[in-house]
């Protein structure tokens, strides 16, 4: 099985270094902490042919269902906030108004009201889509 790095797999998949990432994040690719010339950093399994097919057919379904919101607390209370990206190196999400969170829970069914304001000002300023 070769291995390469995540950009590697991305110019080698055709697909975006955030998807490759979503996919390592997911387990849809292997991969693992390998030594590198700066540090240790994320190799990549490149899946076998035809992967990618599927891939992008479960894509388009997953953007359907995807929302960027989150809740910040497990008990699902108060506002969800806007993760433009959940890092893989780093696990502790970073939302748009600053907030930091130890986790995210899918948000998935929320309400407009739920949403936190600055977030939603921020995402707004940034042209970044609500859903
Ligand atoms: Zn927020």
């Amino acid at each position: 099985m070769e291995k390469v790095t995540i950009q590697e797999a991305s110019h080698r998949l055709n697909l975006s270094q955030a998807d490759i990432r979503e996919c390592i994040r997911n387990g849809e690719l292997k991969s693992s902490r390998e030594p590198g010339p700066r540090g240790q950093r994320w190799m990549v399994e490149l899946p076998e042919e035809g992967w990618v097919d599927g891939f992008r057919a479960s894509l388009h379904e997953l953007a359907q269902q995807m929302t960027p919101w989150w809740w910040p607390t497990e008990r699902m209370a108060g506002f969800v906030h806007y993760v433009q990206d959940l890092g893989i190196e780093e696990i502790e999400p970073l939302y748009l108004c600053g907030l930091k969170g130890n986790n995210v829970w899918d948000a998935k069914g929320h309400t407009e009201e739920d949403r936190c304001p600055e977030c939603v000002e921020v995402a707004k300023e940034q042209g970044l889509p609500l859903w």
